[in-house]
């Protein structure tokens, strides 16, 4: 088994003194530089004045330009999203880095497919959380954690690998467990679990199976229950005791249902396909097509976001959820854009 490293393995002491700068104040960068700030490190936050600027100040830390953070700072934590940082790493950071400083990520994509190339003068590892920053928070305040890779990709102090530990300690991810990683792991597995699994993958079988029933003339509303909101009843089950876990607590017919059908619907050909998804970002032609659409102010990005609101097993779900205001609960807190 992979080694696990844990919060109590771990020394903060290379960390203490410096001065890190959190560059953005969104699902991560809210997270990650109030659970730094509460561990004892010395934070600055660096953001555009705007909402995220206004929150950073409301929650209390000192907050600075992009530009005058990464200037202070020794450790800097790129948390903008990611199709705008090698702008932002041009603007402001590239001229701030000096010898012996850390650039940081939280996802590898941009050092991995080449649209930031640091200078060779400063460390450069990630630190990439298994989970939305918003849990990244929620939890860390709750005593818990989220899950963290780590991966070095330049050592120029000879510490960089302690820096990074502490720093994944910080945001309080030696509870849950660090593992390492290299920023080719990362940004593809990072791709693929959020594209074949986790997001793209079980939105299409929600809305697969929310369209089967509707279609059939069953009820969006009974569809709704059935295909969207007990999935979370379900995924709990899961994470808390794995496929066995939740196989336990569901009906001898739904387990018999889930082997005998299952397969039927993701089966060969799916996993085909699911590798077809690996070879396109393996081989750079997802984050060509990412880059290119942003360049292009993202026209189908757009297009499919806005046909995607007014599906139905949306509109029926709107309506259903306010009249459920306790499924909200955990979003308290939360800014309206939450991703993986
Ligand atoms: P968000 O979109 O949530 O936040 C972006 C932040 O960057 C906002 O505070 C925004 O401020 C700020 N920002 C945007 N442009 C600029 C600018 N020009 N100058 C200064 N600040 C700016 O990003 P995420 O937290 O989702 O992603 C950050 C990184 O973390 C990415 O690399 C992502 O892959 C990675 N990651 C994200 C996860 C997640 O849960 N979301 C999970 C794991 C990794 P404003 O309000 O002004 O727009
Ligand atoms: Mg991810
Ligand atoms: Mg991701």
């Amino acid at each position: 088994m992979a080694k696990v490293i844990y919060h109590n393995d771990i020394q903060e002491e290379v960390l203490k003194g410096k001065k890190i700068a959190v560059i953005g104040y969104g699902s991560q960068g809210h997270a990650h530089a109030q659970n730094l700030k509460e561990s004892g490190f010395d934070v600055v936050v660096g953001v555009r004045q705007g909402k995220s600027w206004d929150q950073a100040i409301e929650d209390g830390h000192d907050v600075r330009s992009a530009f005058e953070a990464a200037q202070a700072a020794d450790i800097i934590m790129m948390l903008v999203p990611d199709e705008l940082q090698p702008a932002v790493y041009k603007e402001s950071i590239e001229k701030n880095l000096e010898t012996g400083n850390a650039l940081v990520f939280a996802h590898g994509f941009n050092v991995h497919f080449n649209q930031i190339s640091p200078p060779s003068n400063v460390d450069v590892f990630l630190v990439a959380p298994k989970g939305p920053g918003h849990l990244v928070r929620r939890t860390f305040t709750e005593g818990a954690g989220v899950p963290a890779l780590f991966g070095i990709y330049q050592d120029v102090s000879g510490t960089a690998k302690e820096v990074a530990l502490a720093y994944a300690k910080g945001i309080g991810a030696g509870r849950a467990g660090i593992l390492e990683t290299t920023f080719q792991e990362e940004t593809e597995t990072d791709l693929f679990g959020e594209q074949a699994v986790l997001c793209g993958g079980l939105t299409s079988l929600v809305k697969a199976g929310f369209e089967t029933l509707t279609e059939a003339g069953y009820q969006p509303e009974v569809a709704y229950f059935e295909c969207m909101h007990e999935l979370k009843l379900i995924v709990d089950l899961m994470y808390e005791d794995g496929l066995e876990g939740m196989r336990y607590s569901i009906s001898d017919t739904a387990q018999w249902g889930d082997f005998v059908s299952g397969p039927r619907v993701v089966n060969d050909e799916t996993k085909a396909r699911m590798k077809e998804v690996l070879e396109d970002i393996q081989n750079g032609a997802f984050a060509k097509g990412w880059i290119l659409e942003n360049q292009a102010n993202r026209p189908q990005f757009n297009a499919i976001n806005a046909k995607e609101t007014n599906h139905q097993i949306e509109t029926v779900g709107r309506e259903l959820r306010e009249l459920m205001p306790f499924v909200k609960q955990g979003k308290k807190n939360q800014s309206a854009e939450e991703v993986i």
